[in-house]
């Protein structure tokens, strides 16, 4: 039994949905590991721009102890200097003073920078928590999103490979090892529509006696490219209705 182009084409034509098809199964799981990735780069960012905060924080919080105790210190020097004994511990306690305060002055404006600067870290923080927090949620509703298109893809996969069976099932004998050989190693490129007298496949010219050959329904494959030829479905022979 000889090998029509239409049952060429249309081995070809589920073939290449099937490729499609499990070329978009296999693109869910990859956006899933971008989105992923994504989103722990953000609770990278997170961490690190409370840990800076934190750090902030801590560092003013000590600078509010130093003053603290500085201004114990200073008080303590004001008792010592109204009981000073003489003028020279009076001036030295006097000096001392003043010094000390100048030293608070300094921390004093040092911890306000810092406040400023705390409260950019933690705008930072909260913006950094909304990326977040906004990219968990994009990664709930892609995975939502992939699972239902997961399962339209496998309803197609599963209806068209029955499709792809019955086709096969009516492959002759003698025909089957060409294509199933050819299917094995080029999948879908297994197979090549002639465009006028080119190969669709690989563009070289087919000669003309392979092409009255394939009118004749006979295994006609491209020279150049190994693929299996058919002819377009306004050039095809037909099989006579049995
Ligand atoms: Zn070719």
């Amino acid at each position: 039994m000889a090998m029509t182009s239409d049952q060429i084409r249309t081995l070809h034509r589920i073939h290449r949905q099937l490729e499609h098809l499990e070329d978009r199964r296999a693109r869910g799981p990859r956006q899933m590991q971008a989105q992923s990735a994504g989103v722990k780069k953000l609770e990278g960012d997170h961490a690190q721009a409370k840990s800076v905060a934190q750090a902030a924080r801590m560092a003013a919080d000590q600078k509010q102890l130093q003053l603290k105790s500085n201004e114990g210190k200073i008080e303590d020097l004001q008792v010592k200097l109204n009981t000073a004994n003489s003028n020279k511990e009076y001036q030295a306690l006097k000096e001392q003073i003043a010094a000390d305060k100048m030293a608070n002055s300094v921390l004093e404006d040092e911890i306000l920078e810092s406040m400023d600067k705390i409260e950019e870290l933690q705008v930072a923080v909260r913006q950094a928590q909304e990326r977040l927090e906004k990219g968990k949620a994009e990664l709930v509703k892609l995975e939502g999103s992939i699972v239902e298109q997961l399962n339209l893809i496998e309803g197609d996969i599963k209806r068209l490979s029955a499709e792809l069976a019955q086709a096969e099932a009516s492959l002759p004998d003698d025909f089957r090892a060409t294509y199933d050989r050819l299917v094995k190693s080029m999948g879908a490129d297994a197979m090549a529509e002639v465009e006028g007298e080119i190969c669709s496949g690989c563009f070289t010219r087919i000669p003309p006696n392979k092409i009255s050959q394939m009118m004749l329904s006979h295994e006609v494959t491209c020279l150049s490219c190994g693929r299996l030829l058919y002819l377009p479905e306004d050039r095809a022979p037909k099989l006579k209705a049995q």
